[in-house]
């Protein structure tokens, strides 16, 4: 196997061992990855408080069954308030020595209490927040940012392998909503900059593709521009070639904007840019048509709008 070094990014290959999993949270994300989990020979037991069934997986009636026996217990939920909600309900419940991995993109301050909690009952606590989607839940790729201990992470590694195609060990609890976070701040702010970059070229009677090749291959490229192009019919196919449905939704990426505002508010950070895209992506969401909208839908925006 693969040795894991902090900080290094990793590509391995599936793994078929079977674990004991308690699988808590089968939404759009949790539902496929807990299927793959069953799929690769893992025992999964899951929970959710909607009635979900998932092939492979046995489906139990509380939260707590569904993590009393576990080896590793995977939490996939909204927010960091049903987070500790749900933790305070199972950490009792759990065995020692087990491992409480959180998957859900949370604060920063969720994730390290509830570790805290978990390692005082005597678990190993990881929160692994995702990069790949529904998309890369569903075929297995998705990327994994943790946070927690070397022994949590190595424990771990193999469900990792079979959900995801990359994990990055970043350190200790809450570092792994901490990469997510920075990582989601840098690409708001991306889209935006290419975004209103677009809507000023076309006021200025520059072509699409002729902006699009110059950007890409100079100073000014990023993922936004050069594999998440936001103008439709330009570079590879996005979202923006198919309506701008999404792919990663405003409202998602709302979300981690915030978190991270709320990060930074936590730690007095200075973040101008990132307090200016997380208005944006509000004032789009809330008051205007982004919404259930690929996040480049800003692009049609900004294309829309003057200087007043
Ligand atoms: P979702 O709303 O589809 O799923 C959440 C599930 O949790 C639901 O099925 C809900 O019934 C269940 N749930 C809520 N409270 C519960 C409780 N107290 N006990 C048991 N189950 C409970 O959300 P999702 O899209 O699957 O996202 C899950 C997490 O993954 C979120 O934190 C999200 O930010 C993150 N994420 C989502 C995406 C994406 O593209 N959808 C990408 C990356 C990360």
């Amino acid at each position: 196997m693969l040795r894991p070094v902090e900080g290094e990014q990793l590509t391995f290959a599936r793994n078929t061992q079977g674990m004991k999993i308690g699988f808590i949270g089968l939404g759009n994300m949790g539902a496929p990855m807990a299927a793959n989990l069953a799929k690769a020979r893992h025992d999964v037991t899951g929970y959710d408080m909607a009635t979900v069934t998932v092939d492979g997986v046995s489906t139990a009636r509380t939260a707590e069954d569904a993590a009393r026996e576990a080896d590793v217990v995977i939490t996939m939920l909204p927010n960091g308030d049903i987070l500790r909600a749900v933790a305070a309900q199972i950490i009792p419940a759990m065995r020692k020595g087990a491992v409480l991995l959180d998957c859900s993109t949370v604060d920063v301050d969720s994730a390290r209490a509830v570790a805290a909690d978990a390692e005082a009952a005597g678990l190993l606590p990881l929160d692994a927040p995702v990069s790949g989607g529904i998309g890369g839940a569903a075929a297995g790729t998705l990327t994994f940012m943790v946070g927690g201990s070397d022994e949590a992470y190595q424990t771990a590694l193999p469900l990792f392998e079979t959900m995801g195609q990359k994990s990055v060990h970043c350190g200790s609890s809450g570092n792994g909503q901490a990469a997510k976070i920075c990582n989601n701040m840098i690409l708001g702010v991306t889209m935006i900059a290419t975004c209103e970059a677009f809507a000023l070229a076309d006021k200025l009677g520059l072509d699409r593709q002729a902006m699009y090749d110059v950007v890409s291959t100079s100073s000014g490229y990023s993922w936004s521009m050069n594999a998440y192009c936001p103008a439709p019919g330009i570079g590879p196919k996005t979202p923006s070639d198919n309506g701008y449905a999404p792919g990663f939704a405003s409202e998602l990426m709302l979300k981690d904007l915030r978190l991270s505002q709320q990060a930074a508010d936590a730690s007095d950070a200075d973040t101008p840019l990132g307090q200016a895209a997380t208005e944006l992506y509000r004032q789009f969401v809330e008051e205007e048509e982004g919404l259930g909208r690929d996040f480049s839908a800003m692009l049609p925006r900004f294309e829309k709008r003057g200087r007043g």
